[in-house]
């Protein structure tokens, strides 16, 4: 039985990043994945890169610059002709990108000395690990430390089977292979918002289908409600409150069932998407007698430090608590790395970032306004919109806003939510503030460039107090209110 200090199931950023880095720390690294390409060769980088973050953001890149092309270009005085879509061109570059980036990772294993090995992980009760090929093989690892990440796989709702035809899951929803007349989307949340965006800017006539009767129950309530008015004259049309009912797939429609405020209603799409959150992957993760305690959602039970209730066992990403994110689970994976190489090492999930990539894009970190109001914590906040912001007029993207929340006596910053163009880049300095605890007082006294987004941050903290240079005292007062 070959011998590693660390094994770890799942290439994903969790997985694969763990990995690297355990590599690096000097340890005997082995990382096992089960995922193979269409073509049926193994593709590391788990569902962000092969099914999730990646492929979904080149798509809203190529759907964004169709947009763009269509609407803005004439404003700036460039004629481009009628612009036209070719779906399989647009496909052929994901796939591109995809690929590019998860051969990539194979390299980065090879540089560093990780071992590849393809196939399902499959823990034992002994602590070994088991690995079952694509062609049936079996063969059996051992190692000190294991390290589980095996992601999570999307929810599925029994009033709306996918039958990866008409009806599809997230995965289905990165390669139709036209754009569908009609867009049925069950979820509004970040999937539904991501990828009813890339279709709808496309051309789709899309309708989403949320169950809860509020909007982005996670962002804060004046940014969710920023990005419903946006979205709605950007043509999504998004109904709360709907509960789906039954859908039935007949002469390539889909009749989707529904009920919300307004009683049973029905619906006719050309495809559906079913994005209504996601599930751990636990299925065949141990042999039975391992005893791998899971908390009570059924994630897999671990501590502040990722560590389970087996011994030299971790587990990190999708599969345990916390957002869904994968640059969470990369950075739990470096922590767990550091931890086995018998270092200090903590993740601060207080300040995980958010990011939901529609137009504007929306990203936050930190508390939002309604959870400091409900733990009754003083605060002051500070808005400054992008239509006072030099940069965001010359580049016409003068919608959203930028607010900061800071601690009523100490100034602390407790939360900085964003809704504009370039937000997934300008969250990071909020990050960065947050992480060294800034107050929005050391946020207003640092020089931030002009003209840039960036100006708008510095005139959010500087609203806290009503000092925004480049808004009426007024206006300030009011929208802090
Ligand atoms: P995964 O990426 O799911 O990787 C797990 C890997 O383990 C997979 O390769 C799986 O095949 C393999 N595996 C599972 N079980 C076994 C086993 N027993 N043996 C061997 N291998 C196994 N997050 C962001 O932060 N930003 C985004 O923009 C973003 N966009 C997304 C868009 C979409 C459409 C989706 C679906 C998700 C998106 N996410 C995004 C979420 C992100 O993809 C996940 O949070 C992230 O991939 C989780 O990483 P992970 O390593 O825990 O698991
Ligand atoms: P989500 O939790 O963001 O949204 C699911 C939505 O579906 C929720 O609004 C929920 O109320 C709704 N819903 C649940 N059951 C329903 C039902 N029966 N009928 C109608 N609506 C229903 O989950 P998601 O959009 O599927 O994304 C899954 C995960 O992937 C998320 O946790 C997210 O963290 C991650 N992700 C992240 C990004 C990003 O970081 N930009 C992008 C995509 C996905």
């Amino acid at each position: 039985m070959e011998k590693f200090d660390v094994i770890v199931i799942g290439a994903g950023p969790a997985g694969y990043v763990a990995a690297i880095r355990c590599a690096q720390l000097g340890l005997k690294t082995a990382c096992v994945d089960k995922w193979l390409d269409a073509e049926g060769r193994p593709s590391l980088g788990g569902t962000c890169l092969n099914a999730g973050c990646i492929p979904s953001k080149a798509l809203l890149e190529s759907s964004e610059l169709y947009v763009r092309l269509r609407d803005e270009f004439p404003e700036h005085g460039i004629q481009p002709g009628r612009a036209r879509i070719d779906i399989a061109a647009m496909m052929a570059r994901k796939d591109r990108v995809v690929r590019e980036l998860t051969q990539g990772i194979a390299q980065l294993f090879q540089a560093n000395g990780v071992v590849s090995v393809q196939g399902h992980g499959c823990l034992q009760p002994d602590r070994s690990v088991r690995v079952t090929d694509d062609t049936g093989k079996t063969a059996a690892y051992r190692a000190e430390h294991v390290i589980l990440a095996p992601g999570s796989r999307p929810t599925q709702l029994a009033a709306a089977p996918v039958d990866g035809d008409r009806i599809v899951d997230s995965t289905g929803a990165l390669a139709f292979e036209a754009v569908p007349g009609r867009l049925g989307v069950i979820g509004a949340g970040i999937i539904g918002l991501e990828l009813g965006s890339v279709w709808q800017r496309l051309g789709s006539e899309v309708v989403l289908l949320e169950a809860q009767q509020d909007f982005l129950t996670m962002a804060d309530r004046q940014v969710a409600r920023e990005a419903l008015k946006t979205f709605t004259r950007q043509g999504l049309e998004i109904r709360l409150g709907a509960r789906v009912l039954s859908c039935r797939v007949r002469r390539n429609k889909v009749e989707v069932r529904f009920q919300d405020g307004d009683g049973e209603q029905s619906l006719k799409v050309d495809r559906l998407i079913v994005a209504v959150g996601r599930l751990p992957n636990i299925d065949g993760l141990c042999a039975p007698g391992t005893e791998l305690a899971l908390d009570e959602w059924g994630y897999v039970h671990v501590d502040e430090q990722c560590r389970t209730s087996l011994p030299g066992v971790y587990a990190i990403g999708d599969v345990v608590r916390g957002p869904m994110l994968a640059h969470k689970g990369s950075q739990e994976g470096v922590m767990v790395a550091e931890l086995i190489a018998g270092r200090h090492a903590t993740v601060d999930y207080d300040l995980i970032p958010s990011v939901i990539y529609t137009q504007p894009e929306i990203a936050w970190v930190g508390r939002h306004e309604q959870a400091l109001q409900a733990d009754g914590i003083p605060h002051a906040s500070g808005v400054f919109p992008f239509a006072a912001n030099g940069r965001a007029r010359a580049a016409g993207e003068t919608g959203g806003f930028i607010k900061v929340l800071s601690h009523a006596r100490t100034d602390r910053v407790l939360g900085v939510h964003m809704i504009g163009a370039h937000c997934s880049e300008l969250i990071a300095q909020a990050v960065v503030a947050m992480s060294f605890g800034a107050s929005s007082e050391d946020l207003g006294m640092t020089v931030f460039a002009h003209p840039t987004l960036s100006e708008a941050f510095h005139e959010a903290a500087l609203a806290v107090h009503g000092e925004a240079i480049h808004m009426a005292r007024k206006a300030v007062r009011r929208r802090a209110e």
